[in-house]
C-alpha cells in the first residue's frame, strides 16, 4: 500500500495501484479494468467534520478537498465550480404527487453543467501529470466543461463530439478556445476516434470512464445536497445516466460520507434513462451485469448513449444503495422540463428532466410512496439546446403591435 492517503483498485480483480496522475485503467485486465479511487478514511475523517465545513469559507467544491484525489498543493483553475443551489420545491412536488421535492440546479455550474465537477479535477490532474493538452469524447457537455477548465488553467483542450450535438454546446466548445471534432458518426465513434488519437498523440486523457479521478468530482454533488440538508439523508436521489459515470460518482459521495462518519445511512439512487436508448436500465431489470448495445434513440442526447462506458460501476451504485432504474419516453422528458420551469423557474436540458420525469414515473408506479423525500439533479442548462426546448414550450403569441388584436387573443384564451 503506498503511503498516500488515496491509491487505486481495480473494480474487476482488486489490484491495487500507486495513485500517480495517468494511471487509467488496470495493467492486468485492460480497458475493462476501470479503477476506484479508495481513501484512508481515518485520515478524511480526522480533517473533514461538519464543525470545519460549517466555518469553511470556501463555497466551492474544493470545500470537500481531503475527499478529492489530488495534491492539496496544486493549483487549481480559479474558475466557481460547486456550490450551486437545492431549491425546495412543493408545487414541483404536488405536482407529481409528492411531498417534499428538492431540485439541485448544477446547470448553474461555470459551463452550466454538472460535468463542471469533473472537469476541474480533470485539470487538475493534467497539471500534475505535466500535460499541456487534455482531450475527451463527449455529448456536449463534459466536453465543453473541459473546455471550459483548461481555459481557465491555460491548457489546450481537444473535444470529439458527434456532429448531432446541439448547437449551444458547440458554441460553448468553441468560445472555450477546445479544438472541436465533429464526428460523422454516434458518441461511440466519436468515442473510438478519442482513444485512437489520444493514444497517436499522448495527450492527457479526460474521458470520465476511463479516468478514475473525473468520478471524484462529481461525486462532491452529494457531499453539498448532505451539507445543504444539514446532514438530514433523503430517501432517494434522481439522476438521469447515459455511460453511468454520474450515478456511480453521486453514489460515491454518499458512501465516503458514511465511510467517514459524516452520515449515517446512504439515499437510494434512483438511475434514470430515456426509453429510447437505455441498455443500462434494461441490465439492472434483468438483475444482471450484462447489458446490450443499443441505437442512441432519444432527444436527451446527453443521455443517448448506446454503449455505456461505465456499466459496472453505475449498476453497482445503484443496486448497493437499494435503488431502482426507470426509462421514459420522450414525450415524459418534454413534460417534466415544462412542468420544472414553471413550477420552479428551473431551466433543465432534456437529459437533465429525463430525471424528473422519471421521479414522476417511479411516483405512479409506486416505486417512491408520497411521503419520501426526493432530491432530483439538474444535470445541465436547458439553455445549452433552445431548440428541443422550444419543442417542450411551444410558441409565443406572434401578433402585429396592436392592443385590439391582442384583447381578441387574450379573450379566446379564456
Ligand atoms: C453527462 C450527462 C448525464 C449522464 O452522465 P453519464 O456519466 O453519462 O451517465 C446526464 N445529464 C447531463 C446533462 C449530462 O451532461
Amino acid at each position: 500500500m503506498p503511503d498516500r492517503y488515496f491509491w487505486l483498485r481495480c473494480t474487476l480483480c482488486g489490484a491495487e495501484y500507486e495513485a500517480t496522475p495517468a494511471t487509467y485503467t488496470c495493467s492486468r485486465c485492460g480497458e475493462a479494468g476501470i479503477l476506484d479511487v479508495e481513501y484512508d478514511y481515518d485520515y478524511v475523517r480526522a480533517r473533514l467534520t461538519r464543525d470545519g465545513l460549517a466555518t469553511s469559507r470556501d463555497a466551492s467544491m474544493w470545500r470537500y478537498l481531503p475527499l478529492l484525489p489530488v495534491d492539496p498543493a496544486s493549483p487549481r483553475p480559479n474558475l466557481r465550480v460547486g456550490g450551486t443551489p437545492l431549491y425546495r420545491c412543493d408545487r414541483f412536488a404536488r405536482a407529481i404527487g409528492l411531498r417534499e421535492v428538492w431540485i439541485k440546479d448544477d446547470g448553474l455550474n461555470p459551463t452550466c453543467s454538472l460535468k463542471d465537477r469533473a472537469s476541474a479535477v480533470g485539470v487538475v490532474k493534467a497539471r500534475e501529470a505535466g500535460a499541456s493538452v487534455v482531450a475527451c469524447s463527449s455529448t456536449g457537455n463534459a466536453g465543453s466543461s473541459l473546455a471550459g477548465n483548461a481555459a481557465a488553467a491555460g491548457l489546450q483542450s481537444y473535444v470529439f463530439v458527434p456532429d448531432r450535438a446541439p448547437r449551444g454546446k458547440l458554441a460553448q466548445l468553441l468560445i472555450f478556445g477546445a479544438r472541436v471534432v465533429a464526428v460523422k458518426g454516434s458518441y461511440e465513434d466519436a468515442f473510438r476516434l478519442s482513444m485512437e488519437a489520444i493514444r497517436r498523440w499522448g495527450w492527457y486523457n479526460r474521458n470520465a470512464a476511463l479516468n478514475p479521478y473525473l468520478m471524484e468530482g462529481k461525486k462532491t454533488v452529494s457531499l453539498e445536497i448532505a451539507e445543504q440538508m444539514r446532514w438530514r439523508v433523503p430517501d432517494w436521489v434522481a439522476v438521469s445516466v447515459g455511460d453511468g459515470c454520474t450515478i456511480a460518482g453521486v453514489g460515491k459521495g454518499f458512501f465516503d460520507l458514511q465511510a467517514c462518519g459524516l452520515i449515517d445511512r446512504v439515499p437510494r439512487l434512483l438511475g434514470v434513462q430515456a426509453l429510447g436508448c437505455a441498455p443500462l436500465y434494461r441490465a439492472f431489470r434483468a438483475g444482471t451485469e450484462q447489458w446490450v448495445p443499443e441505437p442512441e434513440n432519444t432527444l436527451a442526447d446527453s443521455i443517448a448513449v448506446g454503449v455505456p462506458r461505465n456499466p459496472l460501476k453505475a449498476l453497482r451504485a445503484v443496486r448497493r444503495s437499494g435503488g431502482e432504474m426507470v426509462a421514459v419516453t420522450d414525450e415524459e422528458i418534454l413534460e417534466a422540463m415544462r412542468v420544472l420551469g414553471s413550477s420552479a423557474g428551473v431551466f433543465a436540458e432534456p437529459a437533465a428532466a429525463a430525471a424528473f420525469a422519471g421521479v414522476a414515473r417511479a411516483r405512479r408506479e409506486g416505486v417512491i410512496s408520497a411521503d419520501e423525500v426526493v432530491v432530483g439533479i439538474v444535470t445541465g442548462n436547458g439553455i445549452k439546446d433552445v431548440a428541443n426546448a422550444m419543442k417542450a414550450a411551444g410558441e409565443p403569441i406572434h401578433i402585429p403591435p396592436d392592443l385590439g388584436e391582442l384583447q381578441r387573443i387574450l379573450g379566446e384564451e379564456r
